[in-house]
């Protein structure tokens, strides 16, 4: 027999939909919160119920907000020349985190993904494409992680500008051995893609 009241049980089994809960980490969660006496239950359940009712994707670059638009892409400092497009609405987090981008941003919500069958069409590609046909963007920035999912996608990207002879030009994020990392350590893809975009040091 169940030891837990069916609500508790039920609540712990949507825990358990979150990445990385297994049943032990959700029982503990879920024990928590009801134990807890600031009432973080009912204040979790009106913040979820807000979130899940107000937020949704800014209709230019697809990143969270719960505005028409997003603040990035209302915002008249940002140049809408340079797009960087990232996987996440998260990547667009860290990015900012860092100031490195004066653009804006298209978020895919996805990496093409043959063997999961995700094809360019499940992500926010179509999107992206008609938003470099009619908008004059001279810079797209692949912000992808550097796995085989984020290399593809790149590729892809590129072919799809080349055949459709956009007047963008492409780069890629460069990205390789982290500080304090060892070659010996590192995968195939991160070392092969820090070979790749090699900077120069020194012109000969
Ligand atoms: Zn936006």
């Amino acid at each position: 027999m169940d030891p837990y009241p069916k609500p508790l049980r039920d609540l712990i089994s949507q825990l358990k939909r979150l990445p990385g809960v297994g049943e032990k980490t959700a029982t503990r969660l879920a024990l928590f919160i009801l134990g807890d006496r600031d009432n973080l239950a009912g204040d979790l359940s009106r913040s979820l119920e807000t979130v899940s009712d107000s937020i949704r994707l800014c209709p230019i670059c697809f990143n969270l907000t719960d505005m028409p638009k997003c603040s990035i892409c209302q915002d008249p400092s940002r140049d809408p020349s340079i797009i960087c497009v990232v996987e996440e609405p998260s990547d667009v987090l860290a990015l900012e985190s860092a100031h490195a981008l004066k653009g804006l941003y298209h978020v895919l919500h996805g990496l093409i993904s043959p063997i999961n069958g995700i094809g360019p069409e499940d992500i926010k590609l179509p999107e992206l494409i008609e938003r470099l046909s009619k908008n004059s963007v001279s810079e797209v920035i692949v912000a992808t992680n550097p796995s085989v999912e984020g290399e593809g996608t790149f590729h892809y990207i590129t072919r799809l500008i080349e055949e459709r002879k956009l007047p963008v030009r492409i780069s890629r994020i460069a990205s390789g051995i982290p500080m304090g990392g060892e070659l010996k350590y590192m995968d195939q893809v991160t070392l092969a893609s820090a070979l790749r975009y090699r900077r120069s040091v020194k012109e000969k």
